[in-house]
């Protein structure tokens, strides 16, 4: 595996491989690698020739500084983890490589109403900082292929828009989301959790499972109300339980056969999210 920290080095590295006709296929990270961010690279190696990961805390999407500072940082551990998928490049940049001296951010504004709701409404601002950044390492790594995880679900639909209007010809691959034996989602914050807290995190997959179950007429919304009531006990610090239209991401009015139930809860100081998608 390559490590490049320059984003020059990159481009010009990438635009060699590309001339030799080598599909190049790139896996976005925070770092604080899991076997969810592998799974994203083994997608990649599966559909592409190359595949370039980036780890990179973004400061843009985050709305408060004491998660940017405290977001785990493990790159030691990392770089052990993509040399064991047989990564090809790793891209680790510093903050001021990709955004200088001042960090801007564009907006997301047009990009429907979707993009309010959710984790727009809770985390104001977030995606403006993921469309900047995005826009920026798309532009070094040129990629033929992305792979994104389900488990940021409402992200993927933003990602799919900025490739629809910026990137048309790069390709869109939404991932499963890895969870843990006892179904929790795989996430870079787990870590946080204290002991007491990561064994009632389970919890939010159990009752999204409940809603999908009991997914028809005559029983969704009492499923709903059951699951949101059971995620919004001390110490679980509800912020939703939604059953949404799996496009625009409104909350359904009545029952439709595909939807997408998505959830975010605090535990202690964590902010956790997951989602499942029910198909017909
Ligand atoms: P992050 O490092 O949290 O920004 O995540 C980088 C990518 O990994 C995103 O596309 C996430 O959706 C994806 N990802 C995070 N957790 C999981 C998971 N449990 N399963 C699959 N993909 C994941």
């Amino acid at each position: 595996m390559i490590l490049i920290k320059k984003s020059g080095d990159l481009l010009s590295h990438i635009s060699k491989l590309r001339a030799s006709n080598l599909r190049i296929g790139f896996v976005p990270t925070m770092g604080a690698l899991h076997l969810g961010h592998l799974s994203l690279i083994e997608a990649a190696k599966k559909n592409c020739d190359v595949v370039v990961c980036s780890i990179f805390v973004n400061p843009t999407q985050f709305n408060q500084l004491s998660d940017l500072n405290s977001y785990p940082r493990t790159i030691e551990n990392d770089i052990q983890l993509l040399l064991s998928c047989s990564c090809d490049i790793l891209f680790h940049p510093e903050v001021t490589e990709i955004y200088g001296e001042t960090l801007e951010k564009e907006s997301t504004e047009d990009y429907g109403t979707f993009i309010h709701l959710l984790e727009g409404a809770s985390r104001p601002g977030h995606f403006d900082g993921v469309v900047t950044v995005l826009r920026k390492l798309f532009k070094i790594v040129l990629p033929h292929q992305v792979f994104f995880g389900q488990k940021d679900y409402q992200q993927c639909l933003v990602v799919n828009m900025l490739i629809q209007r910026s990137f048309p010809e790069v390709k869109f691959n939404l991932c499963p989301i890895a969870r843990e034996i006892d179904g929790l989602a795989m996430s870079s914050r787990n870590v946080r959790l204290t002991a007491s807290e990561r064994l009632l995190a389970p919890k939010i997959y159990e009752n999204l499972q409940l809603v999908a179950q009991n997914w028809n007429l005559t029983s969704w919304q009492s499923a709903m109300n059951q699951a949101i009531e059971n995620l919004s006990n001390e110490p679980f610090v509800f912020e939703y339980l939604s059953a949404c239209d799996q496009n625009s991401l409104e909350e359904l009015g009545s029952f439709q056969e595909d939807a997408i139930i998505l959830a975010a809860v605090r535990l202690g100081s964590t902010r956790l999210i997951d989602n499942i998608i029910i198909q017909p």
